[in-house]
């Protein structure tokens, strides 16, 4: 079944809101960050910024999807040469490691076959990006979990990072197609498709739906897949393993409300601005644009250019699969 517009909408400008939301506390502490409604009534200022101004977990998005709209299809190779494209003019807000030095590997080399950044550094970025492809594919799992693979190895060749794209890939994926899908059964299914990408981090996903449960979850989560905690307090740092944990726990947690499941992730603390960013693209998904609030839509920055390339998104999509609508 294609997403509706609705969808394919709610989760770009779903997740560029998101990513707006929390980019002016990132790296805070949770005790920092100011109450729902204050995160959901308008933009916080955001230090050298315009209002509503999203990060690189938005460029990158945006630029992956403008490369497959521009090809009308998947191509790997452009979709490294755009992301790539950002580095170029020096475009990025508050890029990572890992991305930077992919890009700048592609930019000196235009070899995108090994311009991922090695083993060992296994940031969020894939995550954080991957909104867009996910909705590129109906019910084939496999071609989405071996198309995500290779555009997370653009950057990230450690399978933690690998596994944490497809992770969010594939949960958007079935939320689009079920929004109600029980918990457990959706982490067993994410489980075990990644579980010979990444072991850990596929032991991690099972073991959630019991962990939240128990009323120390979160710090379950921040110091997942880390030999020890750095921090007194849970906060969710650039790692993917927790990135992943907290984005699917905050949507399990709030599966009835945009608003909440994303204050709530940027209320967790830390790389606040990811983890909007991958929770706002999954709850828009869920709940589409009409779910996000008006003010925080029109208040974004580029807010028309992404729903126009949304729009543009979903034709494409739509005339690849011959079928209507379904929401
Ligand atoms: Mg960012």
């Amino acid at each position: 079944m294609t997403p509706s517009r609705s969808v394919i909408v709610g989760a770009l400008i779903g997740g560029a809101v998101g990513d707006a939301m929390g980019a002016p506390f990132e790296g805070l502490w949770s005790h920092d960050i100011p109450s729902a409604e204050s995160l959901a009534s308008s933009f916080h200022e955001y230090h050298g910024h315009p209002t509503g101004q999203y990060t690189d977990d938005t460029q990158l998005t945006v630029a992956t999807v403008q490369s497959i709209v521009q090809h009308g299809d998947i191509v790997t190779p452009d979709i490294a040469r755009s992301i790539s494209e950002l580095w170029r003019h020096h475009s990025v807000i508050g890029p990572g490691g890992a991305c930077t030095h992919a890009a700048e590997s592609y930019l000196a080399t235009g070899d995108y076959e090994n311009m991922g950044a090695p083993v060992g550094q296994a940031g969020n970025g894939t995550a954080m990006r991957i909104a867009a492809i996910r909705l590129w594919f109906g019910g084939d799992i496999p071609s989405l979990v071996s198309t995500v693979a290779d555009i997370s190895r653009l950057t990230h060749q450690d399978p933690r990072s690998v596994a944490g794209g497809v992770v969010i890939a594939l949960a958007a994926n079935r939320l689009a197609a079920d929004p109600f899908i029980d918990s457990t059964d959706l982490c067993y299914l994410l489980a075990d498709t990644i579980s010979e990408i990444n072991g850990e981090l596929s032991s991690l996903i099972r073991a959630l739906p019991i962990q939240m449960q128990r009323p120390d979850c979160e710090r379950f989560i921040a110091a997942a897949g880390q030999s020890s905690t750095e921090f007194a307090a849970p906060i969710i740092s650039p790692f993917v393993v927790p990135t992943v944990l907290a984005s699917l726990y905050c949507v399990f947690q709030h599966r009835n409300s945009w608003v909440d499941a994303v204050t709530s992730a940027v209320q967790l603390g830390g790389d606040v601005d990811t983890l909007g960013a991958i929770v706002g693209a999954l709850a828009g998904v869920i709940h589409g644009v009409e779910s996000i609030p008006p003010k925080l839509v029109s208040d974004l920055q580029d807010s028309s250019l992404i729903q126009v390339l949304a729009s543009r998104y979903h034709t494409l999509i739509e005339g690849r699969s011959g079928e209507c609508p379904t929401t």
